[in-house]
């Protein structure tokens, strides 16, 4: 009798403690540590929720919508924005203060349009992403340059970008007030971008770059944003030296890409500006596609002037 009455004592212990485990857990359910495939990046759904005082994926690369990033430090974020020329890419990777990782895929639009009957100087797209007013772009233009660009042309050329941006040059006879923060330094810096081997977004180092160098897929540019606590803290920006053929010049392009369209599109970004959805052909300079040939990009449209203006309008 005694025997029964113990065995039956532990059956609605060990019950209890049963029935007790979800309703006493209270928070979300832990996601489980994700069995790290082989590859180099892992795809950056497999992370999303997971706990970095539980799971150990420092130093891993994560991998979304053909651009990859080094998941950041607690309390830290990392952002990649990639220009292509069937399409942009973007992810975005944050760590919150208690190590939970938040992946972001979709970029956030400011304003749109709905149809594609608009061009560039009545498409008044744009988006924009966490400010950034930085001092100095530093611009390396020595190293893994492209051969057929010369590096006096490409500092010519960065700084019409650059300048672009400042002074709102644009096609559609607009005149914004700007005071956009910074400069570009071109000169003898050999400061690389803080980007991976296999072209991802890195670990910052709190300098600000634009240089050249491999890009993953198809990106002809991209431009890595490192935020810490939701503020943007260091923007580094590359041109793709390892797929493709780039020019200069407007005459005799049949399949090469347009480098001051192209640094001009990663320079809005390095401003804080995101990709313009793209509904016709209107052709922002922040849409994400760049064509081969394609010049457009050199000044801005509509919204690329009103995306400047919402970030560093004075
Ligand atoms: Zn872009």
């Amino acid at each position: 009798m005694k025997l029964a009455t113990r065995a039956i004592s532990i059956a609605v212990v060990v019950l209890a403690a049963v029935v007790a485990l979800p309703a006493g857990a209270g928070a979300s359910p832990a996601v489980p540590c994700p069995s790290l495939p082989s590859q180099a990046a892992i795809p950056a759904r497999l992370v999303q929720g997971v706990d970095l005082t539980v799971c150990d994926l420092a130093g891993r690369s994560v991998s979304a919508n053909g651009v990859e990033v080094v998941i950041p430090a607690r309390g830290e974020g990392v952002q990649a924005e990639a220009a292509g020329s069937t399409g942009g890419g973007f992810l975005r990777v944050e760590v919150g203060a208690d190590g939970k990782v938040a992946v972001i895929t979709e970029e956030a639009q400011a304003a749109t349009t709905t149809t594609s009957a608009y061009d560039r100087c009545t498409d008044y797209s744009f988006a924009t992403t966490a400010k950034f007013s930085p001092t100095a772009f530093y611009l390396n233009s020595t190293e893994r340059r492209p051969g057929n660009i010369a590096k006096s042309i490409f500092e010519s050329i960065a700084l019409s970008s650059f300048s672009t941006w400042k002074n709102g040059t644009n096609s559609c006879g607009l005149t914004p007030a700007l005071k956009v923060p910074g400069s570009l330094s071109s000169g003898a810096w050999t400061y690389d971008a803080n980007f991976t081997l296999s072209g991802g977004c890195g670990t910052r180092d709190s300098r600000n770059v634009v240089d050249w160098g491999p890009l993953a897929g198809g990106n002809l540019g991209l431009t890595c944003t490192w935020l810490v606590n939701g503020a943007a803290v260091e923007k580094d920006v590359r041109l793709d030296n390892s797929e493709r053929a780039w020019t200069t010049g407007q005459t005799g392009c049949t399949t090469a890409y347009d480098v001051r369209s192209v640094l001009t599109h990663e320079l809005g970004h390095a401003l804080s500006l995101g990709h313009a959805a793209e509904y016709g052909g209107s052709d922002l300079t922040m849409s994400p596609n760049i064509g081969a040939c394609q010049v457009s990009a050199r000044v801005l449209g509509a919204g690329d002037v009103r995306a400047i203006q919402t970030q560093h309008g004075g």
